[in-house]
């Protein structure tokens, strides 16, 4: 072993979902809208100016935060932006769990947790999720040196009351709890009000689900001026320009076209429940989703193999292989035309 083998940093990173590039499949396996974009963002994109290419973009990419602080009724100074919501959260882990006492989340729940905490050395701990995969709030009532809760929950699908998200955030004053609400458009209850009562919490958010911009890489998190501040001094203390001109145009641009926003997620929620009523009468066991993917399990066959068996008819799904959920399928939502395809191949393939 050479010597400098020792001084690397050595750890086990988090596996995304395939994204395999050819055209003729269809793509469940990452959560992504299956529609495009606003025609704001066409338009914005289509305006955006080449020429200034050559220029660093806003290091505060200003016209997007404050379209969000505008967006979501917040005051200034109380919105971080960054790279997708893996960049902000890794930054929120990286600037508020900077003590020895064990940070929590649960056993199930997103996997990326447990990465960033191993490569910046974060102590944590996984308290078990019930037999129902729900949060036992008193778990999350001892010593830690932070909490993460994802809700509503991935890959389990389901969401967390506001009141019992409020009891956690209520039970630890001395620690940031940094509330990861990727999913919450499409049926949870937002941590937001809170932000007003209480200054420990941080509310973390992606373009990358409800608003079909996973390519462009936009995530945010809101809270009080000093914990945004805090992120801020730390990223800038990485890497001023996180954000592109065009990342910082086209998220904004996104923010002025409620009424198509709303349409397509009440789209994808009839979608979602659909699916979820025909799996269910082809027994499988199917979780109540808040969010735009189905956590379910096929009792007549093993779910790693039909994980298999779909993807040689190209349908890709995600399968993990954790022990509490190997029987379980994660299925990202559709167009109809889509759970339609899925809905024959697993006749076909259980026929
Ligand atoms: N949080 C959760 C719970 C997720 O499932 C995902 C998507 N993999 C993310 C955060 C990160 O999404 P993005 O980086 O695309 O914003």
């Amino acid at each position: 072993m050479k010597a400098w083998e020792e001084n690397i940093r050595k750890v086990v990173p988090y596996v995304p979902g395939e994204q395999p590039q050819e055209k003729d499949i269809i793509k469940l396996n990452t959560n992504e809208n299956p529609y495009p974009p606003s025609p704001k963002v066409y338009e914005a994109h289509r305006n955006l100016e080449v020429d200034r290419f050559a220029l660093y973009p806003d290091p505060a990419a200003s016209r997007l935060v404050k379209g969000l602080e505008k967006y979501y009724g917040l005051q200034e100074g109380q919105v971080f932006v960054g790279v997708g919501s893996d960049d902000v959260l890794a930054l929120a882990f990286l600037t508020f769990f900077n003590s020895d006492k064990p940070v929590l989340f649960p056993d199930v729940t997103y996997s990326f947790y447990p990465v960033w905490a191993d490569v910046y050395r974060i102590p944590y701990e996984c308290p078990p999720l019930d037999d129902n995969f729900c949060i036992r709030p008193e778990d999350y009532k001892r010593e830690n040196g932070g909490i993460v809760i994802a809700n509503p929950n991935a890959p389990t699908s389901l969401a967390l009351e506001r009141d019992v998200v409020e009891e956690i955030v209520a039970a630890n004053p001395d620690v940031i709890v940094i509330v990861d609400e990727a999913y919450v458009d499409f049926g949870g209850e937002t941590a937001l009000p809170l932000l007003e009562r209480y200054d420990n919490l941080l509310v973390v958010r992606t373009y990358s689900k409800s608003r079909s911009m996973a390519g462009m890489r936009i995530g945010f998190a809101m809270g009080n001026p000093e914990l945004i501040k805090a992120m801020t001094d730390v990223k800038e203390s990485i890497n001023s320009y996180t954000m592109t001109m065009e990342s910082i145009e086209v998220g904004a641009a996104s923010l002025e076209d409620e009424d198509y926003f709303q349409e397509k997620l009440s789209k994808v929620i009839a979608t979602r429940e659909r699916a979820k009523d025909e799996l269910r009468k082809r027994e499988f066991t199917v979780l109540d989703s808040s969010t735009n993917f189905l956590f379910a399990r096929p009792n007549q066959a093993e779910a790693q193999w039909l994980f298999e068996e779909l993807k040689k008819e190209k349908i890709f799904v995600r399968h993990f292989t954790g022990e509490r959920i190997k029987d379980y399928l994660r299925i990202s939502v559709g167009t109809d035309q889509q759970m339609d395809c899925l809905l024959q191949a697993i006749d076909r393939i259980l026929g």
